[in-house]
């Protein structure tokens, strides 16, 4: 078979050596004859997988001793409920809007208080982040909401805006583990699994733990943060496959020596890409150097008729998912922790002989 290189933006490309484990302990884990999915959740073989996936985690992200790491499930949208549910103390929060993901977390909170959008680049159909105003912190802020690297439209923060003592809640979705960031510098990180961690269905909450407390009496149970943080993420059944693969996935980023030597990588990888798209007749980035994404790259050519074309000859050499969200259009390359940079160069190869 020929190589296959996967730049979907999510569900996302998992590292080949992951599947291979798992594919081999999928009949037999652990010297059992059956798989981590028909194991309870609360037999010591699950305990076991739950407690490493936690510690390398932690290990890999220096998330310190008053912060919890909880698995939960709902994916992102989840979060975009759970935050206000359980943060919005005071009833006002701030959010910062750079994308749809960005201004669908803001819509769902609005249910819960008042929002105020501080910034957005939403006129600028988010092709870049947008400049703070002088005095835009609110300090009777429950919370200030953003989205640290913007899916769709391929921006990223790169300087993460200081909140003070009003906490910051960031959806970390698209580029968690692909970049070092201070833990201290959130109150909450939360983030989908399948990006780049492993399988949908799990979700990674990262809080501190002074921000869990009392929660209005309308909450569900399982809508609160602190069912999970007291009880192990095991107040009911957890993803428990999803988790499985998540550790494999961790301890490959351990292996490959942690979150800075997978950064590195991940700016080779953009790097090349963008390099050549900067010098580039055929094809264009679409967003300016200062917020360009390192796991995003969305670019354009002339009309989508090339662009179609283009995406086919892609296709026919096994590059797949490179067309761009259907809300944008265009064309965007998912260069996501589990990418090679062999991949990267395949498609910088079939774009210089199209050229
Ligand atoms: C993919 C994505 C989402 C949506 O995640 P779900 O798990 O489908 O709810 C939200 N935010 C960002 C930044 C994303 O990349």
């Amino acid at each position: 078979m020929n190589q296959t290189w996967n730049f979907s933006a999510g569900p996302a490309v998992l590292p080949q050596e992951v599947l291979e484990r798992a594919r081999h302990e999928l009949l037999d884990f652990d010297g059992r004859g059956m798989s981590v999915m028909e194991i309870s959740h609360r037999s010591k073989e699950f305990l076991d997988i739950l407690h490493r996936c936690e510690a390398r985690l932690r290990r890999l992200m220096g998330i310190p001793s008053n912060y919890h790491v909880l698995f939960a499930q709902g994916g992102a949208w989840t979060q975009f409920a759970m935050v206000p549910m359980n943060l919005m103390k005071r009833g006002l929060a701030q959010y910062i809007d750079t994308g749809s993901w960005a201004a669908k977390a803001a819509e769902e909170a609005a249910k819960y208080g008042k929002v105020e959008i501080v910034a957005s680049s939403k006129s600028d159909k988010y092709a870049n982040i947008p400049a703070l105003p002088a005095g835009w912190l609110n300090p009777g802020a429950d919370y200030v909401h953003l989205t640290t690297n913007n899916t769709i439209y391929g921006t990223t923060w790169h300087q993460i805006p200081d909140t003070g003592d009003v906490p910051l809640v960031a959806d970390m979705s698209s580029n968690i583990l692909s970049q070092p960031y201070r833990i201290e510098d959130f109150g909450l990180i939360y983030a989908g699994a399948q990006k780049n961690i492993g399988p949908s269905g799990l979700t990674i909450v990262i809080v501190r733990e002074d921000l869990i407390g009392d929660v209005a009496a309308y909450v569900p149970t399982m809508m609160q943060y602190r069912t999970f943080a007291e009880n192990e993420s095991m107040f009911n059944t957890p993803p428990t496959f999803g988790i499985y693969l998540a550790d494999l996935v961790f301890e490959w980023l351990e292996n490959l020596g942690g979150v800075a030597a997978i950064h590195a990588e991940n700016v080779a990888k953009a790097k090349l890409l963008y390099d050549f798209l900067d010098q580039s007749q055929a094809f264009q980035a679409v967003v300016d150097a200062p917020h360009r994404s390192l796991m995003n790259v969305v670019f354009r050519m002339e009309n989508e008729a090339k662009e179609a074309e283009f995406l086919a000859k892609a296709e026919a050499a096994r590059l797949y998912f490179l067309k761009g969200h259907r809300s944008v259009g265009g064309m965007r390359a998912s260069l996501y922790n589990a990418m090679p940079i062999e991949g990267v160069a395949a498609l910088v190869n079939l774009m210089k002989e199209w050229e």
